[in-house]
């Protein structure tokens, strides 16, 4: 049995800083092209395969706005 991960960014309070981005040990996140409301990007599963759920870009954003899910495959 293994875990995987997946994300969930409230994608209107991201400023996108890409602190998450440079935090992820699976290089699962990227930084949109598109903007929010507020005119900033935000981040995003670019690679959603390779998340872990480690939990490491939740912990570093300083927004918070990250969630993270586990799932047994
Ligand atoms: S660290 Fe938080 S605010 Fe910064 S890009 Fe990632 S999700 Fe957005
Ligand atoms: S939970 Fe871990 S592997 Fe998944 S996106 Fe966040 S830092 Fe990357």
């Amino acid at each position: 049995m293994a875990l995987k991960g997946a994300i969930v960014v409230d994608t209107e309070k991201c400023k996108g800083c890409g602190i998450c981005e440079s935090n992820c040990p699976t290089k699962t996140i990227g930084i949109s092209t598109e903007v929010n409301g507020k005119g900033y990007p935000f981040a995003y599963m670019a690679n959603p395969d390779a998340c872990t759920g480690c939990t490491n870009c939740a912990t570093v954003c300083p927004d918070s706005v990250i969630t993270v899910y586990r799932v047994k495959i």
